[in-house]
């Protein structure tokens, strides 16, 4: 039905006025009444009006999802939008390597590109602004500009891709005491804070009790952003920090982990996490294991050990110069708001998205990223459906194989664990000339479907699921009219996630890999693997170019003890 529609752009491809066309119409409203307050209607970004008449592509944010479809929308010919970009950053931030950033391994502007470079290179508006609110009845976004100012910006399409925010999990003092590792300005900010604690502790005014709190480095949470920021710490003390102070010794410095699992990394492999804490043991970097952190005070984190019984002294304090709170992702407010006012949102955790990563309850709106979730299917419901469909009250074994295919076009993500259904079924030594009942298959479905679980909140994720968004839009774009789209759309294919592997930094040299499967790897060898993947997902040949150098740097030279702010 794609190729069908195309050839017949949805826009009239002239310049000149056309009905009800933002920016082409000039009848069009300028300002709206949105909850009693006039807000100017911004139809125009910049004097460029070769593509006014073209549909709506409103995409909020410059991460990882909506670069992505920036990159993958260059082709000018197939992207057939009007494209604004909206967001409160006017950079794309390489998040990957932002533990790096902390100890200088690489400098900060090596991991940020302009976003207005790569909107320039695909044809897009940037504006700085953050979305507030969407206002789906009108097909308005209303947004805050970076001079404070309030305005809506109209859309036919319109992709959310805002991110998550750093989750405190309603610990006490969090926000005030301990710092995220988020954003550019945390790296700096770390940075600097690292070296004002080493010369503070230097100090001979300093006392033996307030250097070792100064020189304490506390983190908690054990996955990938707790362990780099570990390893980075590590080598940077290790390889040149004790040297230039020669007036403190290694053990007025400790690092430690606080993390809530039984191992840190526990979205890896077991074999990971152990080589991680078997390699973290001999770095003397302090891994505190089954522990709940209960609150943050100005310089000390209190934790409880989860498992302690009943009688035993369970509530510990670490007194820290530095608290990295590194735990899991929580909803920004803005897309808390969006979900609060559809009803069929229920998953209130993320903006809930169907395989084709449309915003379940209103049209034309899309999600992805950490911001997203992809709903899972209830699969016994569609086994129940596939009984009432055929009549009878059991199904035999290629009914029950139909159904599963089914299942699994609809939902790519339940492939895996549709496949240990069909293991199951061979496990159980089920007859296949037998039919099964609703009871026997119920049981089946149950014992896969507790393993169904989301996608990771990854940069891989959001960057993949930008490609599809991209390559869907390319092809909405020569589609007619909404319906033909709606239409277009379903004969599309969902998205599919496909992971590549994780990795993580572990200090000396040395990284983790785990690729799925059971097939896991570390040290040197992972550690170069993991160098070269990342270089080669730059956005651009300048941050690539400054990445290599940065890393040649540090393999002749040394760490950059100086911390201009
Ligand atoms: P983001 O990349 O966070 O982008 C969100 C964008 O939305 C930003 O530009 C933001 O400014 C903008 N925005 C925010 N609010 C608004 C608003 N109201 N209106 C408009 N725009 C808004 N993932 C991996 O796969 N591998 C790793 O090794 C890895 N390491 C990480 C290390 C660190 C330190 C961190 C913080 C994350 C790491 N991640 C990693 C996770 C990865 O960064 C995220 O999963 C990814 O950034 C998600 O992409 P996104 O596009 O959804 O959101």
């Amino acid at each position: 039905a794609a190729e069908e529609a195309k050839g017949e752009p949805s826009y009239v491809p002239v310049n000149k006025a056309t009905p009800g066309v933002p920016g082409a119409d000039p009848a069009y409203p300028k300002t709206m009444t949105i909850n009693g307050e006039e807000l100017p209607v911004a139809t125009c970004f910049g004097s460029d009006m070769a593509d006014i008449n073209k549909p709506r592509l409103v995409i909020l944010g410059s991460g990882w999802g909506a670069t992505s479809i920036l990159k993958h929308t260059q082709d000018l010919d197939a992207n057939g939008y009007y494209t604004v970009v909206l967001s409160p950053t006017n950079y794309f931030l390489f998040t990957p390597l932002l533990p790096e950033a902390t100890t200088g391994t690489t400098e900060c502007r090596s991991l940020i590109e302009s976003i207005r470079k790569i909107c320039f290179r695909s044809r897009a508006h940037y504006c700085e602004a953050a979305a507030q609110d969407v206002h789906f009845d009108l097909k308005m976004v209303e947004v805050i500009g970076v001079d404070g100012r309030h305005f809506l910006v109209p859309y036919d399409k319109l992709v959310i891709g805002v991110g998550a925010m750093n989750n405190t999990f309603g610990v006490p003092g969090v926000r005030e005491n301990a710092r995220f590792l988020k954003d550019i300005q945390d790296a700096r900010y770390l940075r600097h804070k690292l070296m004002t604690n080493f010369e503070t502790a230097a100090l001979p005014t300093t006392s033996e009790e307030e250097r070792k709190r100064l020189l304490s480095f506390v983190i908690a949470g054990g996955g990938p952003t707790g362990v780099e920021y570990a390893a980075e710490l590590y080598d940077f003390l290790h390889e040149d920090l004790m040297k230039y102070f020669p007036d403190l010794t290694s053990s007025d410095v400790s690092v430690t982990i606080v993390q809530s699992a039984d191992h840190i990394l526990n979205t890896f492999s077991e074999a990971i996490s152990l080589y991680a804490e078997e390699r973290f043991k001999k770095h003397n970097i302090n891994v505190v294991t089954n522990a709940r952190v209960t609150k943050v005070d100005p310089g000390v984190l209190t934790y409880r050990n989860k498992n302690a019984k009943a009688g035993e002294v369970d509530t510990f304090e670490i007194p820290f110069g530095i608290c990295l709170w590194s735990t899991g992702i929580g909803l920004r407010d803005f897309t808390k708001r969006l979900v609060d006012k559809i009803d069929m949102q229920k998953n209130k955790r993320a903006i809930e998205v169907d395989s084709r990563l449309r915003m379940k309850g209103v049209e034309g709106v899309y999600a992805l990223g950490d911001c997203a979730t992809i709903e899972n299917p209830n699969m016994m419901e569609i086994v129940k459906q596939s009984f009432v469909e055929t009549g009878k009250d059991s199904l035999d074994y290629d009914t029950f194989q139909s159904v599963i295919a089914s299942i699994v076009d609809r939902f790519p993500q339940t492939a895996m664990h549709l496949e240990k259904l069909q293991n199951l079924f061979e496990k159980y030594d089920l007859d296949k000339n037998r039919r099964l009942d609703m009871t026997e298959i119920a049981v089946l479905v149950d014992e896969t479907n507790k393993k169904l679980t989301s996608l990771p909140a990854t940069a891989q994720v959001a960057r993949q699921q930008g490609e599809y968004m991209a390559k869907k839009l390319n092809k909405l774009a020569w589609t007619p009219s909404a319906e033909g789209s709606m239409a277009v759309e379903n004969t599309l294919k969902p998205f599919n996630y496909k992971h590549l592997g994780s990795f993580s930094y572990v200090g000396g040299d040395s990284a983790v890999i785990d690729l799925g499967g059971g097939r896991t790897g570390g040290g040197f060898g992972a550690f170069l693997l993991w160098r070269g993947a990342y270089l080669a997902k730059q956005v651009s040949l300048r941050t690539r170019v400054l990445l290599a150098l940065d890393w040649t740097k540090r393999m002749f030279g040394r760490y950059d003890c100086s911390s201009p702010r």
